[in-house]
């Protein structure tokens, strides 16, 4: 015991060691938060306060679940088996999959990501003749998501219009849609675990006495959905330990709501609530960039944090002429660093977007720095291995109709979009999936779709004896898509990737600890159907010894699921963490968002342009601005030893060249704390953030070089030259915004690029819009 808690200061010792009641451990970055976390489960299983399966830790990626489970083994020599430590989505995938039935789920049902969603949604959009310019798939798709994170289904939707209407009517044909096909997007999944809780009450109570102990970090960021669901585990008795900073909530444009820290500590009656202000992590001079950029921001449940590590080295500014440029110093500071002994791996590049990426990538392939990115197009989401995995879906769920449109032309096999429409309608009309439709569909069309289906059964067939990763071999072959890349002039990374799709399901395997030779579909055990009966009559441990039966080792997300199904989930869920290189001494690449909860001794942040960060949709009402600058708190805070800041005046970004000035957040850092490599030009009249087409960026830019004149008076605004955008906008006209979803006008005032629009939101009240940033679009 003495070992585990030898190394926590006294705060931390009492967060760790607190009473089993309710408590909210509330700390800046690097304070230890996670530390603590995992250090109290620890705690918790060697006193026997709760045995392992009666831990429900959440995390909020995939990473951090992993990494707490590697945490917890070199604390404790313990079996992680059958411990419930997650994501949300992943810990309501395992509970759905192991009470699919009372669920109403089919047993191989599919998970839908937020790309599969809008194709979708999209299908259904065409199927029933919508006019996608009136009812965009993206607007819906938020109105969907939005609707389900606040518990809502269609005939619970409030309309008091026929727009809103309309959506809901859409909403309802999505859900039957979606059920049709037996697949669940990620908001579906938290929703039905939280609908199948509190509708079953021997499976509420069953989890409830399971779970004594529910530890939850980053806790800034749930959703009203998820603390409800959290609730209803919690049930009265027991408690929930969240750790969590205010200053890190960085996901409200997803619903994320900081409120659920106020509204825990009254409904849970917490008397313990625990602030950590030593930090552990980062040098002075980064902490104090840190603090002070954050004390901007004036909604904070307000907290310091110190370090004890010295100032240690300045923070770096860098001021770039072009995004390439930009890229060629970071490459040559990094390496600098990998000189001194840095390893790549401690490095990471930062940014506000995913796009961003793509030129540092390019000037690392040039200097033959090996690189990982973090999301982005991840692994499984480029279109190779989409492709393949729509083929494995079909594999397990014929009625899986996302998957049977992604492959059916894919190698092209003569199936035109004539006969797929038509396809579609006599699914609609016999209420049938895509794959029995075929069988309505006469002539050539007919017999070219009967041989597509003819296809996936032999496949089917088989493979029926293989494991998992000899199924994944053989599909790539048997598919035509190994045959049809071949022939690509561009195909072999896309083949590789198809080998790597193969390496990926091994290490799957292994990792999630399926037998090895175990049938990739044939269920070890029916443990869906064992585990039912088992909550109402033998209670917590049987269930615990069907789930564990089921997938010995399961850690994160699978329990009671073939090896398919499973990776199949595991490929809808995955962050794209663990692919190819994972291990390799890489430099780390990913945006601020992905960096959550992470730390490294050296921390590029780029792109520090107005505009981009803060980001043009955030900026122009305080609320986003505030979103952005904790953006910028996590980025910085990331950074243990060396921290470096870079912008460049112009970029090319969406195919078009920036003109940028220098983000707002340098003004709001102490210059003390920082080291600017290149000459610093006081700001002039601030106007930076917007896409140039119209020539003048051109001229500034040849003057400009590194050190930029100061910015011409007259600048043509970028709402003058697109007067056309405000028209339209009177009070009472009903808006659409992507962030803050619908409102009304209630006011405008100032024309030109000073023109704002107060607007009513149904979901986030009255906020003030900038019209030239906020992007609102006209409703009928
Ligand atoms: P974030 O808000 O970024 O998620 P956090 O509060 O979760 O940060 P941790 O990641 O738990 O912080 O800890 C930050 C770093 O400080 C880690 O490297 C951790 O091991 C270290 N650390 C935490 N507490 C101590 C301690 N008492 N002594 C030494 N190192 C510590
Ligand atoms: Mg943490």
């Amino acid at each position: 015991m003495p070992d585990l808690l030898a190394h926590l200061n006294p705060e931390q010792l009492a967060a760790v060691t607190l009473p089993n009641e309710s408590a909210l451990i509330l700390a800046g970055a690097g304070s230890g938060k996670t530390r603590v976390l995992i250090t109290r489960i620890a705690w918790l299983i060697e006193g026997r306060q709760a045995s392992p399966s009666g831990i429900l830790g959440v995390t909020f990626t995939n990473k951090a679940a992993k990494e707490m489970l590697t945490r917890l083994t070199t604390l404790l020599p313990i079996n992680t088996r059958g411990m419930w430590i997650g994501t949300f989505h992943g810990l309501c995938n395992r509970l759905l999959r192991t009470h699919y039935r009372e669920a109403g789920l089919p047993q191989a049902f599919q998970i839908l990501d937020t790309a599969d969603q809008l194709s979708s949604i999209k299908r259904l959009l065409k199927g029933l003749n919508v006019d996608e310019e009136k009812y965009p798939p993206k607007n819906l798709q938020y109105f969907i998501n939005n609707a389900k994170e606040e518990a809502l289904r269609p005939d619970q939707v409030e309309a008091n219009d026929a727009f809103n209407r309309r959506f809901v009517e859409l909403y309802a044909a999505y859900e039957a849609q979606c059920q049709r096909e037996g697949v669940v997007d990620f908001a579906e999944l938290l929703l039905r675990s939280y609908e199948l809780l509190t509708r079953d009450v021997a499976l509420r109570q069953h989890y409830q006495a399971r779970f004594s102990h529910i530890l939850v970090d980053e806790f800034q960021d749930t959703n009203r959905l998820q603390y409800a669901w959290l609730k209803l585990l919690a049930g009265a008795h027991n408690s929930i330990f969240a750790v969590g900073d205010d200053d890190q909530s960085i996901y409200a444009f997803r619903g994320a709501n900081v409120g659920n820290m106020r509204d825990f500590e009254r409904e849970f009656h917490v008397r313990h609530l625990i602030k950590l202000e030593q930090n552990y992590r980062s040098h002075g001079h980064i902490l104090d960039a840190a603090n002070i950029l954050i004390a901007n921001n004036s909604k904070r449940l307000g907290k310091d944090l110190r370090t004890d590590a010295g100032y240690g080295e300045p923070v770096r500014v860098y001021e770039a002429a072009t995004d390439t440029q930009e890229a060629g110093w970071l490459v040559e500071e990094m390496r600098a660093l990998i000189n001194q002994g840095v390893s790549r791996l401690d490095i990471a590049v930062l940014y506000r977007s995913n796009a961003q990426s793509r030129v540092v990538e390019h000037a690392l392939v040039a200097a033959g720095i090996a690189y990982k990115v973090y999301g982005g197009l991840r692994f499984f989401e480029r279109q190779e291995v989409k492709h393949a995995l729509a083929y494995l879906r079909l594999i397990d769920n014929p009625t899986d109709d996302t998957a049977f449109m992604r492959v059916v032309n894919f190698p092209t096999r003569g199936i035109g979009a004539r006969s797929l429409e038509q396809l579609s309608d006599l699914a609609r009309a016999h209420n049938c999936p895509l794959a029995s439709a075929v069988a309505y569909v006469t002539g050539k069309a007919g017999s070219s779709l009967g041989q597509f289906l003819h296809l996936i059964e032999r496949i089917r067939a088989e493979t029926r004896l293989m494991n998992l990763p000899d199924l994944v071999r053989h599909l790539v072959q048997a598919s035509g898509l190994a045959a049809h890349y071949q022939n690509e002039r561009e195909g072999q990374d896309r083949l590789e990737n198809l080998e790597e799709l193969v390496n990926a399901a091994s290490a799957f395997i292994s990792e999630e600890g399926f037998r090895r030779d175990a049938p990739a579909r044939v269920l070890p055990m029916d443990a869906g159907a064992t585990a039912a009966p088992a909550v109402a009559d033998a209670g917590a441990d049987m269930v615990d010894a069907v789930l564990d039966a089921a997938a010995p080792g399961a850690t994160t997300l699978v329990a009671a699921m073939t090896p398919l199904a499973g990776f199949l989930s595991h490929a809808s869920l995955e962050a794209g963490d663990n692919q190819a290189q994972a291990g390799q001494d890489a430099v780390q690449l990913m945006t601020i968002h992905a960096a959550k909860g992470l730390e490294f001794t050296a921390v590029f942040v780029t792109g520090l342009e107005e505009g981009l960060f803060p980001h043009e949709n955030s900026a122009a009402e305080a609320d986003g601005l505030e979103e952005e600058r904790r953006l910028m708190y996590v980025a910085i805070t990331r950074a243990k030893e060396r921290l470096y800041l870079s912008f460049a005046q112009s970029r090319m970004l969406h195919g078009q060249t920036r003109y940028n000035v220098r983000s707002r957040f340098f003004d709001e850092l102490p210059e003390g704390a920082l080291k600017w490599l290149t000459a610093k030009v006081e700001a002039g009249a601030r106007w930076g953030g917007r896409s140039d087409n119209a020539g003048w960026g051109k001229d500034w830019f040849a003057r400009g070089g590194v050190a930029a004149a100061p910015v011409p008076a007259a600048l043509p605004s970028y709402v003058e030259r697109n007067r056309a955008a405000e028209a339209g906008f009177r009070v009472g006209q009903a808006v659409f915004h992507t962030k803050f979803g619908e409102g009304t006008v209630t006011g405008l005032e100032g024309s030109g690029a000073d023109a704002r629009a107060q607007v009513n939101f149904k979901r986030h009240g009255q906020k003030w819009l900038a019209l030239s940033v906020a992007k609102l679009q006209l409703i009928e």
